[in-house]
């Protein structure tokens, strides 16, 4: 049991540390530090993405104006056409081939206006966002020199309770110890509760046959459900 109230002296101590944690983590240096830094890499992300896009908008572009280019050359196969008609040629046939080469003309013509504002589109996002980036990328080291020191400012603190509580965990088992970090680490606070009418206390959870025995032979249980460790006080 002398290893319980040590445990809960323990406790007691942390939790100023983890007051001290929590106000970090709140805080608005490290709230903007996050966003920045979440937002740079998303921005990154999305730069390549507009940049492939750019890329095929800009071959399938080349590719419209080779056709058009072409199409172009063969109308010219046509200047002649009175001198092919006094020569005998069918007229109508020949008017009816114009005739879908230029309505092909016109369909490329659109398809290549629709490319070249959807190109436009996507350069004027490309450069947007590339603004936001060099503007985040110079308040990204300012933002973070700022949480430092933020950080710095609650050292003296900090290490004066990280002395006490190396101080108090010299009486406390070592493995027992060990278990208490994991649970810390894994954001479980507090770690140490009281079992009241065979019950977690935190959690509410009723004890299991074998471990209520467990109990009664004066041994620390941990809670099925949110995996407290539980003594009897
Ligand atoms: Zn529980």
């Amino acid at each position: 049991m002398s290893q319980i109230s040590q445990l809960l002296k323990y406790q007691e101590k942390d939790s100023e540390l983890l007051k001290i944690e929590q106000e970090i983590a709140g805080s608005d240096e490290r709230k903007k530090y996050a966003q920045t830094k979440s937002f740079l890499n998303k921005a990154s992300e999305k730069l390549d993405k507009l940049e492939a896009q750019s890329q095929g908008i800009l071959t399938r572009l080349e590719t419209l104006n080779k056709r058009y280019g072409e199409i172009c050359e063969t109308l010219k196969d046509f200047e002649h056409l009175d001198d092919m008609v006094e020569g005998g040629a069918d007229l109508s046939f020949y008017q009816r081939n114009i005739s879908q080469l230029i309505d092909k003309l016109k369909t490329l013509k659109g398809e290549i206006a629709a490319l070249t504002s959807s190109a436009k589109e996507t350069t004027d996002e490309y450069q947007a966002m590339k603004k936001k980036v060099l503007v985040a990328q110079k308040q990204y080291p300012e933002q973070h020199a700022a949480l430092q020191e933020f950080k710095k400012s609650k050292q003296e603190q900090t290490d004066k309770i990280s002395k006490e509580l190396q101080s108090i965990a010299k009486e406390i088992d070592g493995e027992v110890m060990r278990k208490y970090q994991v649970k810390r680490s894994e954001r479980i606070f507090p770690i140490i509760c009281e079992i009241k009418a065979d019950r977690c206390s935190k959690c509410g959870i009723e004890l299991s046959i074998a471990d209520k025995e467990k109990v009664s032979a004066g041994k620390v249980v941990e809670c099925e459900n949110c995996h407290r460790i539980l003594y009897k006080a």
